[in-house]
């Protein structure tokens, strides 16, 4: 794909994404907790607690995930299993979690990346954090507890899904994407060499 079909976003658009999303993000309650998709969801979730959280409430604690789409070649016999995999490259330490905020079980929980492109990543993340509260509900003899999943992304890309995101996982959470767009590359402002010629270019395309 060349430059010039690349979609360039502004940190000042950005910044206004997360402000308009906020009144949606908050119909379904104040999340108790933002767990930010390393690293495109770092800064969105940073802008979004902001908005999400009214004056005299307290703050909303981001807790960062990191999570890797990797080429997956197949061994032998394995063709079918070709494609992308997603790894954890970091994960929620629950232990600690517990001592200083709380369990996340039964809490309104916001998942945030910037990005919906195959959808693979967010299902992820979904499915995973859905079954360890699960399993820790199990555990702790709580499972009629209400835990509600919400996802934000900046961009969703208009085009056939490599996963789903599961509603009955979310559990009355809300989907958000901010924006939805054609299926190209996005070119976000903290990649950016010359972000002075970046904001330019973002500017032109009308993302500002
Ligand atoms: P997925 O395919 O799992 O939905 O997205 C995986 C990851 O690929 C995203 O979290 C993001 O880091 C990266 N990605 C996908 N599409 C784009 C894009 O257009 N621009 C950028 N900068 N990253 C992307």
């Amino acid at each position: 794909m060349s430059e010039d079909e690349k979609i360039y976003v502004s940190y000042n658009n950005i910044h206004k994404l997360c402000q308009n999303a906020a009144t949606e993000i908050r119909s379904v309650g104040k999340p108790d907790i933002i767990i930010a998709i390393g690293g495109g969801g770092f800064i969105p979730a940073r802008i979004l607690r902001s908005f999400i959280k009214y004056p005299g409430e307290t703050n909303i604690p981001i807790q960062a995930i990191g999570l890797s789409l990797y080429e997956n070649m197949g061994g032998i016999g394995q063709v079918e299993k070709i494609g992308k995999e997603v790894v954890r490259t970091q994960w929620l330490d629950f232990g600690a979690l517990e001592q200083h905020f709380d369990s996340l079980i039964g809490k309104n929980i916001l998942i945030v990346d910037e990005v919906d492109d195959t959808r693979t990543t967010l299902h992820y993340a979904l499915n995973e954090l859905h079954k360890d509260v699960e399993e820790l509900a199990v555990k702790l003899g709580r499972t009629n507890e209400h835990t509600k999943f919400s996802i934000f992304v900046l961009h969703n890309k208009d085009k056939p899904k490599k996963a789903d995101i599961s509603r009955e996982m979310m559990n009355g959470g809300v989907y958000i994407a901010a924006k939805t767009v054609p299926d190209a590359w996005i070119a976000y402002p903290w990649e950016a060499i010359d972000i002075d010629e970046h904001s330019v270019k973002a500017i032109a395309q009308g993302n500002n």
